[in-house]
C-alpha cells in the first residue's frame, strides 16, 4: 500500500509500504478514506525527530472503511464505516473504568513512562503505524472505533477523531459559563473549533487571538471578538483592557507547537533536532522550551482566580514553570492529552444532526490526494494559501 513516511528533518514522503496486517485478536483492518494533517504532525518535522526512524508511517487522524477484523472483535464487521479516536486505549483498565482513556494503563507506553499509545506518533508513544495511509491497523478495536451511518459525507465525521474532541475537552475544561468571558490563544483547527464549541455551549464571550488575518477572520464569523497578536504585541494586556482590566476568566492554550513570538526557543529546538539521536532525545526532554511563551501569555493574561485550560502539545518538560505567579493569582491549571472516547457519543449525536451546527463539513480549507501530503505538510506548516486544516484521500 501508499503511506506517507517520515524520512528526515522536514522530510515526508510517500512510499510503498508493506499492507499491515491482524496481528491481535482485537485488531481491526481499515481502508482509509480520509485522514487530516494536525498541528502536532509538524513536531514531527523537527522536534520529535530523535524519536523517529526512517520510514514511520504518520498520522492519527483517520476514517475509513473496516476490511477485516481479529476473532476478539464483535461490535465491527468488514464493510462499517468508522471514525477512528487518535488514543488507542482498552476500554476496561483502572483508568478507562475512570474515563482517563488517554492514561490507559494496557497501552501505556512505560518504557519512556508516558500515557497510552496514539496511532503515528513516534517512539514516545509506540511507534504505531498512523493512519495517513490506504490501510491502517486498528489495535483494540473493540473499544476504540466510532461507527457511523452512511447519511452525510467523511468530512461530517473525520474530526471526531481528534480536534472535535480535543477542543470540546478543552472547553470542559475551562469551566466556563454564560456569565464568563473565555480567551482563545491561536487560531489553528483546534483553536477554531474552541471557537465553535465554546459559543455552541453559550460561554458568554470568546475572545480569540492569533496572528494570521484569515485565521481571525473565521474566528469573527463564528461569533468572537477577535485580538490581533501583531498589533502591539502585548497580548495579556489586550485581553485585560477587553474584561475591565480583570482579565478572561479562562483562558484556552491552543497554540500547539505552532509557537509564534520566541525565535530564542525555535532555534534550540531546531539545533536539538539535529543532534545525534541520543543527546537530542535528552536535549528535548530538558529543554521543553519550545512553546513555554504562549502558556506564559495565558498565565498572564487570565484573571486572578482564573483557569488556565491547554490543549496544545507540550514537547518537553515545561520546567521552569512560573510557579510563583500561578500560586499569587491562585490560577487552576488543567491540561493532558484528550480522553477521546469519553466525549464520543455526545459528539456523535451533534455531528449526527440535520443541521451542521459546528460547521465541520466546511471545516477543512484544503482537500488534496495523498500523494500531495508532502506538499500540503509544507503549506500548514508555512501557513501558505489560508491553509488551517488539510484533508487527504487515499
Ligand atoms: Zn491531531
Ligand atoms: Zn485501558
Amino acid at each position: 500500500m501508499r503511506a506517507l513516511t517520515w524520512q528526515g528533518i522536514g522530510d515526508v514522503q510517500v512510499r510503498e509500504v508493506p499492507d499491515p496486517v491482524i496481528q491481535e485478536p482485537t485488531d481491526a483492518i481499515v481502508r482509509v478514506t480520509a485522514t487530516a494533517i494536525c498541528g502536532s504532525d509538524l513536531h514531527l518535522y523537527d522536534v520529535l525527530a530523535p524519536f523517529l526512524k526512517s520510514g514511520d508511517v504518520l498520522g492519527h487522524e483517520f476514517m475509513g472503511v473496516v476490511e477485516a477484523v481479529g476473532d476478539g472483535v464483535d461490535g465491527l464487521q468488514p464493510g462499517d464505516r468508522v471514525v477512528v479516536p487518535f488514543c488507542i486505549a482498552c476500554g476496561h483498565c483502572w483508568m478507562c473504568r475512570r474515563g482517563l482513556f488517554a492514561q490507559c494503563e494496557t497501552t501505556q507506553v512505560t518504557e519512556h513512562d508516558k500515557g497510552a499509545r496514539l496511532f503515528g506518533y513516534t517512539s514516545l508513544y509506540g511507534s504505531v503505524p498512523g493512519g495517513q495511509a490506504e490501510l491502517v491497523r486498528v489495535p483494540h478495536a473493540d473499544f476504540g472505533p466510532v461507527k457511523l451511518p452512511d447519511n452525510f459525507p467523511d468530512e461530517r465525521f473525520l474530526f471526531l477523531s481528534d480536534v472535535l474532541p480535543t477542543a470540546w475537552q478543552g472547553v470542559e475544561f475551562a469551566d466556563v459559563g454564560p456569565d464568563d468571558t473565555l480567551a482563545v490563544l491561536g487560531l489553528g483547527p483546534i483553536g477554531q473549533m474552541a471557537v465553535r464549541v465554546a459559543r455552541h455551549r453559550g460561554v458568554g464571550r470568546v475572545l480569540a487571538v492569533d496572528l494570521v488575518d484569515e485565521r481571525l477572520e473565521y474566528a469573527r464569523q463564528w461569533g468572537a471578538e477577535v485580538v490581533d497578536y501583531r498589533q502591539g504585541n502585548d497580548v495579556a494586556a489586550a485581553l485585560s483592557e477587553l474584561t475591565d482590566g480583570r482579565g478572561p476568566d479562562a483562558v484556552l492554550d491552543a497554540v500547539g507547537m505552532e509557537a509564534h513570538g520566541n525565535p530564542v526557543a525555535g532555534a534550540m529546538i531546531a539545533g536539538a533536532a539535529r543532534l545525534p539521536k541520543p543527546v537530542g532525545r535528552q536535549a528535548i526532554d530538558k529543554i521543553g522550551v519550545d512553546r513555554l511563551d504562549a502558556l506564559y501569555t495565558a498565565i498572564n493574561a487570565v484573571r486572578r482566580g482564573g483557569t488556565v485550560s491547554v490543549s496544545g502539545v507540550y514537547g518537553g518538560a515545561v520546567d521552569p514553570m512560573p510557579l510563583f505567579t500561578m500560586f499569587d493569582k491562585g490560577i487552576t491549571v488543567r491540561m493532558g492529552q484528550c480522553h477521546v472516547q469519553r466525549w464520543t457519543d455526545e459528539l456523535f449525536d451533534l455531528a449526527n444532526q440535520t443541521t451542521d451546527v459546528l460547521g465541520l463539513e466546511d471545516f477543512a480549507t484544503h482537500r488534496l490526494p495523498l500523494s500531495e501530503a508532502p506538499d500540503a505538510y509544507e503549506m500548514f506548516r508555512d501557513k501558505r494559501d489560508g491553509c488551517i486544516k488539510v484533508v487527504l484521500h487515499p
